[in-house]
């Protein structure tokens, strides 16, 4: 960040501070953090988020071959920006997998060099302790090299309630039956004026920091996300930063952040504008910039979109996650189709956007480089079990789309909540 142009550039922006902070190699404040998000000259912000990137994680774009399994979409918690979900009773969509059937599913994949397999999926009231520790060990027999990344906080949350220990014995046994590693999802946004009105019956802030510092106490590394760009408002979002990073002092156990972006259809909330590419590329970057002790920043490709994600490249993300084969929570709208990236799309994607591509295993392991071992195997593989969707073509604003509708009743409630929320600054 040494040349004329760029210190021109910082200075006019009035950045001038943060950036010498960013060279010292200084934490921002949440000052700082509230400065970042409310400047106008976004290429600016991801320049500096850019050069933290490259400090710690040089040229190199990470991906994963992964597996996403999504065991059940029965869920009691009614989350009003939520699309995925089906209720308990009497909903003609509602599915539950048997722990064998997960396992098929994992089994269809035999071919394909998978290193993680992702799963995660609603708070089904009627699943009892046994079907998790059953569904761990189903998949990991049917897929014993790979690395189990299961469950939520939220998941985990009712999984210690109708298991009646301690998050650390529950840890344990998840452990025993195969668990690997957290995604780390739903926290959302940690605001307790969010919590209330939006997802007021899942655990809050604090248990979710309780039950990830369980986790990672009990030697399990996670991830952790923000879901953005519905009625959070910026100094809730910087707080979840600061929040999060103060975990991370103490445990060390967070591997990666995930901004994710909203997609209000067919929510409760779907009057709500979605987030645009510009604000995605600026919560990558200034996730970056707060979150100094996480070593990954990763741009969802199937959030924030194929082309987004290669631009996130150079705005502070450093990884792009992964083939997924399959994945319910957010579909393609015009075919309703399940969406999938081979490992030869996501390498060009990477190669096309100027960066180095590293394939990893979930605790960032290098697995290969470049065009290594990427095969069309996948692409056959991938062309059977879910529509094929080009990383070019089609993964735009037309994917924002999920698969279940509201009630009416939520809808009402969405209505009145963005009215009291007209916008997010
Ligand atoms: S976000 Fe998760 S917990 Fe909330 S309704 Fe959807 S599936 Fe359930």
């Amino acid at each position: 960040m040494k040349s004329n142009f760029w210190q021109h550039q910082i200075e006019a922006a009035g950045l001038g501070a943060i950036a010498a902070k960013i060279e010292r190699g200084e934490r921002l404040s949440f000052d700082d953090g509230l400065a970042l998000y409310r400047n106008p000259n976004l290429n600016v912000v991801g320049a500096l988020a850019n050069r933290v990137r490259e400090r710690k994680n040089s040229d190199v774009a990470y991906w994963v071959r992964n597996q996403h399994v999504n065991y059940t979409n029965v869920c009691n918690k009614g989350c009003l920006f939520c699309s995925f979900y089906a209720k308990p009773k009497d909903d003609p969509r509602a599915y539950v997998m048997t722990p064998r059937q997960a396992a098929q599913k994992v089994r269809n994949y035999a071919d394909v060099p998978i290193s993680e397999v992702h799963v995660v999926g609603g708070v089904n009231p009627k699943l009892p302790y046994a079907y998790y520790l059953e569904l761990l060990q189903e998949i990991k027999a049917a897929r014993p090299n790979a690395h189990i990344k299961a469950f939520t906080m939220v998941e985990i949350d009712q999984i210690v309630r109708i298991a009646k220990k301690s998050p650390r014995e529950v840890f344990e046994d998840l452990k025993a039956a195969g668990l690997d590693a957290l995604p780390g999802g739903g926290a959302e946004v940690m605001s307790d004026r969010v919590h209330e009105d939006l997802f007021a019956t899942k655990p809050d802030s604090a248990r979710w920091l309780e039950l990830a510092r369980a986790a990672h106490l009990s030697g399990l590394k996670s991830n952790a996300t923000l879901l953005y760009g519905h009625v959070e408002q910026t100094p809730e979002k910087v707080e979840h930063f600061v929040k999060l990073r103060e975990l991370q002092d103490e445990t060390g156990g967070f591997l990666s952040f995930i901004p994710l972006s909203w997609h209000p259809e067919k929510t409760a909330l779907e009057d709500l504008k979605a987030p645009t590419g510009v604000e995605d590329l600026r919560e990558i970057a200034v996730s970056r910039l707060m979150l100094d002790n996480f070593p990954h920043i990763k741009s969802f490709w199937i959030m924030n979109s194929a082309p987004v994600t290669q631009s996130a490249l150079w705005f502070g993300a450093d990884d792009v996650d992964g083939t997924i084969m399959e994945y319910e929570i957010i579909r393609d709208p015009a075919k309703d189709r399940k969406q999938v990236l081979t490992s030869r799309q996501l390498v060009e994607m990477i190669v096309e956007a100027g960066r180095e591509p590293v394939e990893r295993d979930p605790l960032y392991n290098v697995l290969s480089r470049g065009l290594e071992g990427v095969s069309d195997v996948e692409t056959l593989l991938s062309n059977q079990n879910a529509d094929l969707i080009q990383p070019s073509a089609n993964l735009g604003i037309t994917q924002r789309e999920g698969i279940t509708t509201a009630s009416q009743s939520l809808k009402e409630r969405g209505r009145e909540l963005i009215e009291s929320n007209s916008h997010r600054l």
